[in-house]
């Protein structure tokens, strides 16, 4: 069965599990298994850090180019603000719901706490799809979506930035809208991942792949992969082929790694001798589709999953690898440029069978990371030139890396208990928040 442009998963693949997709489950699972071994969390607090904090949803109406009106809603949520306000993309898609903005809400959270930056958690979307609207109802859409969020959202209380379907373009519209309702500030801030030319940072766009491969090739260092010593060689398989995941093609690919596989929702292409990540983008840009690039074979998105190569970047959705598919997974280690996209009964099948996955709260952190260098820069009215945001990407990603290394090992030391890279993210940022709500206290 073919797979349309922006669906998520085969229908019949998903049809085949029983587990609980819902990805807030997911969230708070993940949350429950890492708690237990962080000291000092009292139960109120605990419930607190697990919950939303803010849950918006509002409806619109946008004249469309056709002269008939049309009924949207949106969500935005604000997971935390503990540790600084909250930080977390907008997402175009027709499934966005209110339980997956809550999920990618808490884990903005607990992302920027382990790529230690003054952040809390948020994230919004609005249910549409991108590819049956023009840019003139797109660009309505998100002022008139600005618009209803009103001061919830601002420079110092939640601050947007792109996600799926959405672009620096975007993040323009909502620049210029939220500067329209507060003329005479420094309205930069309010939004990251604009374009260059009026206030984006230089290498926030290649960031979230930066980031990835800086943490992957730091954990590969660190001994972190069984039967794997370099990136150098290393061959990558990537499923999603948008922002992150071409991105990812490229740099991997500078980096001496090579990519035999890639897809996108509409199917995949393989090739032993490796791809060209640029043909590949130009391909896409031509055809819609990385399907049919010359000297590759077709595959369908499973088949991709299931290639064998040392590192499988999973770069598009949510509940990708799942307890249905994770046996077929033959890839030495994950790394998650996507948010969500293993869920906790594949992760439990990965971790029995040696496989690491590093999670999508570190090894994506680098978009959310360079946004963070671009709202310093707009609060400073500076313009950082792209070595210093990727030398400073660099060090925080593998600060991080190796805080997340160290935390599993202490989890080891303190509690007894083999845990996997996720539990040891996710603990090291609940510690790290729980630290500062305690200090604060709790209002009033
Ligand atoms: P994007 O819209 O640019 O790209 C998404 C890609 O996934 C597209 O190529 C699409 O064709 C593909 N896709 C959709 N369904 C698929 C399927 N079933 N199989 C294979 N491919 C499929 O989005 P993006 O910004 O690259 O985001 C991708 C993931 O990375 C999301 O989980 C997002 O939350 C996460 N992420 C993005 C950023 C960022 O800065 N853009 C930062 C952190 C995390």
């Amino acid at each position: 069965m073919g797979v349309r442009e922006g669906e998520r998963n085969s229908a019949s693949s998903v049809e085949k599990t029983v587990e609980n997709l819902n990805p807030y489950d997911i969230a708070q699972q993940q949350f429950d298994t890492a708690a237990q071994f962080v000291a000092d969390l009292p139960n109120g607090l605990r419930d607190w850090l697990r919950g939303t904090m803010r849950l918006l949803k509002v409806e619109f109406p946008i004249e469309c180019d056709d002269g008939s009106v049309k009924i949207f809603s949106g969500y935005r949520a604000l997971h935390s603000r503990v540790r600084g306000p909250g930080k977390g993309g907008i997402r175009y898609h027709p499934e966005v719901n209110a339980d997956e903005v809550r999920a990618l809400a808490s884990w903005m959270t607990w992302k920027c706490a382990v790529a230690d930056i003054p952040f809390g958690g948020a994230k919004g979307g609005v249910i549409c799809n991108p590819k049956q609207l023009s840019k003139n109802e797109l660009r309505k859409v998100t002022r008139r979506f600005i618009t209803e969020l009103g001061d919830s959202i601002g420079p110092h209380t939640d601050i947007p930035a792109p996600d799926i379907n959405t672009d620096p373009e975007t993040m323009a519209w909502i620049y210029d809208t939220y500067d329209m309702m507060h003329a005479g500030k420094n309205n930069l801030p309010v939004v990251t991942g604009k374009p260059v030319a009026m206030g984006g940072s230089l290498g926030r766009n290649e960031a979230t792949a930066r980031g990835c491969l800086f943490a992957t090739r730091r954990a590969i260092e660190q001994g972190a992969v069984p039967g794997l010593n370099a990136l150098q060689g290393a061959t990558i398989a990537i499923q999603g082929f948008g922002n992150a995941g071409s991105i990812a093609a490229r740099l991997f690919a500078e980096a001496g790694a090579r990519v035999i596989g890639v897809s996108d929702s509409t199917g995949g292409v393989t090739s032993e001798s490796g791809i060209d990540p640029k043909a590949a983008l130009g391909h896409k840009k031509r055809t819609g589709s990385v399907v049919g690039l010359p000297e590759t074979k077709n595959i369908t998105n499973d088949e991709l999953l299931h290639l064998k190569c040392d590192i499988l970047i999973p770069a598009a959705f949510e509940n990708q690898i799942r307890e249905d598919n994770v046996r077929g997974v033959r890839a030495k280690m994950i790394a998650e440029a996507a948010n969500g996209p293993t869920t906790p009964a594949a992760d439990r099948i990965l971790f029995e069978r040696g496989v690491p996955v590093l999670p999508d709260i570190l090894a994506n952190s680098g978009g959310v990371t360079v946004s963070y260098f671009e709202w310093v820069q707009n609060i400073e009215n500076e313009h950082w030139s792209e070595e210093h945001v990727n030398q400073n990407l660099r060090d925080k990603m593998e600060a991080a890396t190796d805080a997340v290394l160290q935390m599993q090992i202490e989890i080891k030391d303190r509690h007894g208990a083999n845990v996997d890279l996720r539990t040891a993210a996710f603990a090291l940022a609940i510690k790290r928040v729980t630290s500062v709500a305690l200090v604060r206290g709790i209002w009033p």
